[in-house]
């Protein structure tokens, strides 16, 4: 069942791998709806139930706005589409392309999960017909009912990324520009929040402007795909500052070495810098912290390896 979060909101557990992984949003003003990230094609049963829950139908849904293409966001948008005849696909620029021809999409997503991992978890991408799609510039407002929401572009995690800032509740819809912070993870009133650098377009520097922008909106609360809504997020956004820093230094520090068994120590340091994060914050488990982060480490050791090959194709 979707969890109402004030101010209309709810929040939807996609139920990906395991409950409380990620999450898509619905927002509700006098009869218009908003959703924001989607899940896979398996999480548009979950959806529709949220949209009954909120007392609504399907036509009444006016936006689908993916953060960003990566599929555990937009992965289900095709089949979401195709549920809401009324909705406008609202999406990065970057993204918009993809969209409506998930073919590079499918073909990238199979390289990084495997053929076998892909089809069980995101099965088929649906295109989306062109004029159904909306490519949003930065702080483009949208009317939803009585309320705007507002496209912020934030590129750092992928350069395909936007938030959606709500001007009525001032709740910030952050994608992965906020980084992880996984409900198991919660200690003493406080989120664990750790950078997620997966493939092909992390961009540090991007990232920490994104962050400033979005933190010069003074948002009451940030909802996280992964995972739930952070109150008061300025108090917790220089530890995602510092796991960002450390991505980066693992990176650079990896940089001069020989390219051979790379992966490994990559995945190795990544790994070690959240066991660090997890002991520093509230004595985490380390038994606990690599099982809920196993795949996130795996991604961010990989999206570090694409950065140090662009770095090196730029000449350093
Ligand atoms: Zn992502």
């Amino acid at each position: 069942m979707p969890e109402a979060l004030g101010e209309n909101t709810y929040q939807i557990d996609t139920g990906l791998y395991r409950p409380q992984l990620a999450a898509c949003y619905l927002i509700e003003d006098r009869g218009e709806l908003a959703i924001v990230d989607t899940g896979t094609m398996h999480s548009l049963p979950r959806v529709l139930e949220a949209i009954s829950a909120a007392g609504a139908r399907p036509e009444q849904v006016r936006y689908v706005m993916p953060t960003h293409v990566h599929l555990d966001h937009a992965g289900g948008a095709g089949q979401l589409m195709q549920a809401c005849p009324n909705a406008t696909l609202v999406v990065h620029p970057k993204g918009q392309r993809h969209m409506i021809d998930p073919s590079k999409l499918q073909a990238g997503a199979t390289a990084v999960y495997g053929e076998q991992a892909f089809a069980r978890d995101f099965g088929t991408l649906l295109p989306i017909p062109e004029p159904r799609t909306l490519a949003a510039a930065d702080r483009q407002c949208f009317e939803l009912g009585a309320r705007t929401l507002q496209f912020i572009d934030t590129p750092g995690h992928a350069n395909h990324h936007g938030c959606i800032y709500d001007q009525h509740s001032a709740y910030l819809f952050t994608g992965d520009t906020f980084g992880l912070g996984y409900s198991e993870f919660w200690r003493h009133g406080k989120p664990l929040l750790l950078a997620t650098t997966t493939p092909v377009a992390f961009d540090p520097d991007a990232w920490f402007s994104s962050l400033d922008h979005m933190m010069a909106l003074n948002p009451e609360a940030c909802c996280l795909t992964h995972y739930g809504k952070i109150e008061q997020p300025q108090a917790h956004v220089e530890m995602l500052r510092d796991s960002i820093r450390a991505h980066v230094q693992i990176a650079l520090a990896e940089e001069p070495l020989d390219p051979e068994g790379r992966h490994e120590r990559l995945h190795q340091a990544v790994a070690r810098h959240m066991l660090d994060m997890g002991a520093t914050h509230g004595a985490l488990p380390a038994d606990q912290i690599l099982a809920i982060l196993e795949s996130d480490i795996e991604l961010n050791a990989q999206g570090l390896a694409v950065w140090l090959a662009r770095r090196a194709k730029k000449g350093g």
